[in-house]
């Protein structure tokens, strides 16, 4: 038997998987995701080959994270893979300022972690429980964790400062950024199609359930739109993005809302759900002609075009804007809207380039390239691991 890497990348109301044999190029074995976890769970597989696929419905209720492991782990033993999982990659959310780089995750740094919950309250808890899960089903798996965090703790110190008063910044409340993962997979596809320049002054548009945009100079972070927090910034799918801190102190003070409720509210109920009153999900929005639904869609596209401007005044200007995730690589409505918004930067978009999603949708010779890249946060979790987890030598061929 030859050894395999799972990766898991748990966000809030999916786990997607995908597992890679160890040797040079980590050739895809399986990958897939169980979707819409609290209500009507769907289980999506596909191999390297797509065959056999699998797509089910796991039942009506909502599932546990426990189950859902199980899930996967029962689809991938009953494919009669020759291949062993010796080590499994996480994706965390949060690094904190100590986690910069991949980590093995034993004891120590678990606990280390787990302090960093009230940060990310959602996503983190959800990443150490399924930490702990793996370890009793696969004990004898080295688990590695990567961070979202990670790619942007070389920003500008200054980039990284809310205008608080400095024991608080010495204390930890600094803007952190996330996303981070998809960034580095970005912009290693950059570097791969500019050279090390990886495309000068990139803004990178990370729209999904999650969104955030990052400015990157030479495929390194400069800024980007959350914080200290995945609240801020874009309006998402649940999440209300940047908010008047005045907000928050007349509803805790004033509506007499509990720190718990606030919390629901923000993470929960906020975004595009909160704003149409009927779902934060893209696809849906677009599908229905309510005009909540219309002013939930308007209130998005301003929010990413006016970051877009904020981030090319942070990079001194714009050479190439790149969209990713659900929402970037498959709506060209929404791709469509915000390069409007951003036109003023150069930003000139070919419908029919756009349409069909191809790789560069600018009109040729525009001053800014506009890209499509689809991300891979499950592989750049299994190529980072690299760096602590080598492939051996008898492995590479
Ligand atoms: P992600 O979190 O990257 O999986 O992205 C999920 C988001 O992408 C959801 O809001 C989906 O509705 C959205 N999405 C996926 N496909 C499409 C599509 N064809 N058009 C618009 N939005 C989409």
């Amino acid at each position: 038997m030859t050894d395999a890497t799972l990766v898991l990348n748990a966000g809030s109301s999916s786990l997607k998987f995908a597992m890679f044999e160890r040797r040079h190029g980590l050739p895809l074995l399986v990958k897939g995701s169980i979707s819409s976890l609290h209500d009507k769970p769907r289980l999506k597989v596909s191999t390297a080959h797509d065959e056999p696929r699998t797509e089910m419905t796991l039942g009506k209720g909502s599932i546990d994270s426990q189950a859902t492991l199980e899930f996967i782990l029962r689809d991938i033993g009953e494919r009669g893979l020759p291949q062993k999982i010796t080590n499994v990659g996480h994706r965390i959310v949060h690094g904190g300022s100590r986690f910069t780089a991949p980590a093995i995750l034993d004891r120590s740094t678990l606990k280390a972690l787990d302090q960093l919950v009230p940060l990310a309250p959602i996503h983190q808890s959800r990443n150490l429980e399924i930490v702990e899960l793996v370890a009793g089903v696969l004990p004898e798996a080295v688990q590695v964790g990567c961070f979202d965090t990670a790619f942007h703790a070389d920003r500008p110190h200054v980039a990284m400062l809310y205008g608080l008063p400095r024991a608080l910044t010495e204390s930890g409340v600094i803007s952190f950024g996330f996303h981070g993962i998809s960034y580095g997979y970005v912009a290693s596809k950059l570097k791969a199609r500019y050279g090390s320049n990886a495309g000068g002054r990139a803004t990178v548009a990370h729209l999904g359930s999650g969104a955030s945009l990052c400015a990157m100079r030479e495929g390194k972070s400069l800024a980007t739109t959350m914080g200290f927090s995945p609240l801020d910034g874009l309006v998402m799918s649940t999440r209300c993005g940047s908010l008047d801190p005045g907000v928050v102190i007349h509803l805790l003070r004033d509506r007499k809302m509990s720190v718990e409720g606030l919390s629901k509210l923000l993470y929960d109920q906020s975004g595009l759900l909160g704003v149409s009153g009927i779902s934060g999900d893209m696809r849906t929005l677009l599908e229905t002609d309510d005009p909540a639904a219309t002013e939930a869609i308007d209130l998005f596209v301003y929010r990413a075009g006016r970051e877009i401007g904020s981030l090319a005044a942070a990079a001194g200007g714009l050479d190439t804007l790149v969209f990713t995730a659900g929402i970037g690589e498959n709506s060209p409505f929404i791709r469509e809207k915000i390069c409007q918004a951003a036109g003023w930067l150069g930003v000139q978009v070919d419908p029919e380039r756009n349409r069909r999603s191809e790789a560069c949708i600018s009109v040729s010779g525009s001053a800014v390239d506009v890209l499509v890249i689809p991300t891979d946060e499950e592989r750049a979790v299994a190529e980072q691991m690299l760096s602590i987890i080598p492939i051996a030598d008898n492995h590479s061929g």
